[in-house]
């Protein structure tokens, strides 16, 4: 294997590309791989130099403690390819701070914001070929960090491994959502681990989803886990809600995951003059705005869908259906953030960021 340093990390490249493998007008959603992924190592009370090495199976210790108490982070991050073939990304920095505030709820050491950048561009070039160019397609990047160190103690890792693998992806078409306001299970309470972006939050989720999708739903509100009257997200992605022609959604909190979509569209509302406010959503207010016409639209932002319109939600054993409009606020916003994404349009606010 060849084997080369470049800047502060070490590269050791496939022997062979799977490129000529992958289907690139028909990729669905992460589950094709590019050729490396980059591997950085805590050990010692330190974060080692990264390597860049051939995507595939890692080795652990079955005690490790990822597997027994769930210590493991993660982000989602997307890689666009514009018309010139040059890859933007958006907001990365964004990224890596969270990426910080998971890690400090979770008892992982932060990780260093030269590393985390360095090791983003060296692995994006590296693999620059995988990023589709396709119309909606995209890299999707999973950054993520879990404990590898040893032993069944219920104490933090002495050990770490944070990985970055690529996975081109394409256009995330959801289709007609329908979606359930949650009356039983939650998926955050005060003072946990909701704003985290930590392994348990999502399977926790799982088995509320199940059974909305035996009852014919594809996803579930959140809703608060005291008194189930305020709604706080769409599966894992944030909500809003248009009434009349306001557009509001919940404020963040330690149940609420600060999303960057979710703030690029109050920013993108804020520039288009639409009324906004952020504030408690009650579930009351939503039901009732559905009866009398005026609730026009309802969507979960998040990195993948960029934008997720929901087509009917369910309450108490009734359904609402939501009009389709022809001047959503759900295409708005789509067209203005894909459009910086992928530099078909002026970025005024600062968020794309060049590789
Ligand atoms: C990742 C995530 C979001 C969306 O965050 P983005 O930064 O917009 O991708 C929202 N809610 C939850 C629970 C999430 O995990």
């Amino acid at each position: 294997m060849e084997s080369t340093t470049k800047n502060l990390i070490e590269i050791v490249k496939a022997e062979t590309s799977k490129i000529n493998q992958v289907d690139f007008d028909n990729l669905a959603f992460g589950n094709v791989f590019s050729d490396h992924m980059l591997v950085c190592d805590y050990k010692n009370g330190v974060w080692e130099t990264p390597k860049i090495i051939p995507y595939g199976p890692l080795s652990l210790e079955p005690s490790a403690k990822i597997f027994h108490y769930g210590q493991s982070i993660f982000e989602g991050m997307k890689a666009y390819k514009d018309a010139n073939g040059t890859t933007w990304l958006f907001r990365p920095l964004d990224n890596h701070k969270r990426l910080n505030i998971s890690a400090k709820r979770m008892a992982i050491p932060e990780f260093p914001e030269a590393f985390f950048m360095e090791g983003l561009k060296t692995l994006l070039r590296l693999d620059r070929e995988w990023i589709p160019r396709t119309t909606g397609s995209s890299m999707y990047i999973r950054p993520f960090i879990f404990a590898s160190g040893k032993g069944f103690h219920a104490s933090p890792a002495d050990e770490y491994k944070f990985i970055i693998a690529l996975a081109p992806s394409g256009a995330y078409f959801s289709g007609k959502v329908k979606v359930l306001i949650e009356q039983h299970y939650s998926r955050s309470a005060n003072g946990g681990v909701g704003y985290a972006k930590t392994g348990g939050n999502y399977a926790g989720q799982f088995h509320p989803t199940q059974l909305a999708v035996e009852k014919g739903y594809n996803q579930v509100i959140w809703t608060d886990d005291n008194t189930h009257e305020y709604i706080e997200e769409a599966g894992a992605m944030n909500i809003f809600v248009r009434i009349g022609d306001t557009l509001i959604t919940g404020p963040t909190s330690d149940r609420i995951l600060d999303g960057i979509t979710r703030k690029s569209v109050l920013e993108i509302a804020k520039d288009e003059g639409i009324p906004t406010e952020v504030r408690k959503i009650t579930v009351t207010e939503v039901v009732e705005a559905a009866k009398n016409k005026t609730l026009k639209e309802m969507f979960g932002t998040g990195t993948a869908a960029v934008i997720s319109p929901i087509a009917t939600f369910g309450h108490k054993d009734r359904d609402y259906d939501l009009p389709e409009l022809t001047d959503s606020y759900a295409s708005l916003f789509k067209k203005r953030i894909t459009d910086i994404q992928y530099n078909r349009a002026e970025d005024k606010f600062g968020w794309r960021f060049k590789i």
